[in-house]
């Protein structure tokens, strides 16, 4: 199976790609962001519980993810493999990946980074936020605080995955066109 993390700061351009990607590769697309905001629009439990931490820019607990992120790729039997974006997002949630795919004989194929410099990136959510309708796109102290979050408990997962030799920059600045095109220069190796 191809299993890919995709990775990069907030507003690098993951959900964009993964789209685009996910298609081309015939793979499963697990962002969760958006299983968290499609709980919060229908009102589960689990969509009570990470509002609060996603309305301040917060990361919702490990091991809420965790289990929900575990309980999304239960759902896909028999699929050619995964793109993962937005998790892993803590080393914790690393780990707890890497053994849930090794009980299932499988493994993570390599780690994506779309490399974005941070001074471009928050004007290009907060334009996001103009027609994404997410309030967390919306508000200059929440979205400094979940670069603060991606800086403090994310950044270090690209050294997580470099031991394992398992990582892989790609320069995120440019034409969606063109990215997609650098992104599949890495996917086609991997
Ligand atoms: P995203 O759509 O990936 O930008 O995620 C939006 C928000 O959802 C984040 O700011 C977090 O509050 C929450 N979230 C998404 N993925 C994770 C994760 N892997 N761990 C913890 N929180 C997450």
């Amino acid at each position: 199976m191809k299993n890919i993390v995709l990775f990069g700061p907030p507003g690098a351009g993951k959900g964009t790609q993964a789209i685009l990607l996910k298609d081309k590769y015939n793979l499963v697309h697990i962002s969760t962001g958006d299983v968290f905001r499609y709980n919060i629009r229908n009102k589960t439990e689990l969509g009570k519980l990470a509002k609060s931490y996603m309305d301040n820019g917060d990361l919702v607990p490990d091991n809420v993810t965790i289990d929900m992120l575990k309980a999304e790729v239960e759902k896909n039997n028999n699929v050619s493999g995964f793109i993962f974006d937005g998790f892993p997002r803590t080393e914790s949630q690393a780990v707890e990946l890497d053994t849930f795919l090794t009980e299932k004989d499988d493994s993570i194929s390599g780690m994506v980074a779309l490399e974005v410099p941070e001074n471009l990136l928050v004007n290009r959510i907060l334009l996001r936020g103009e027609t994404s309708g997410r309030t967390d796109d919306q508000d200059e102290v929440k979205i400094r605080n979940r670069f603060k979050e991606y800086n403090e408990k994310t950044a270090v997962l690209q050294k997580y995955y470099e031991k394992q030799n398992k990582f892989y920059g790609v320069d995120g600045v440019g034409s969606i066109e063109d990215i997609t095109k650098r992104l599949q220069q890495v996917f086609d190796k991997l």
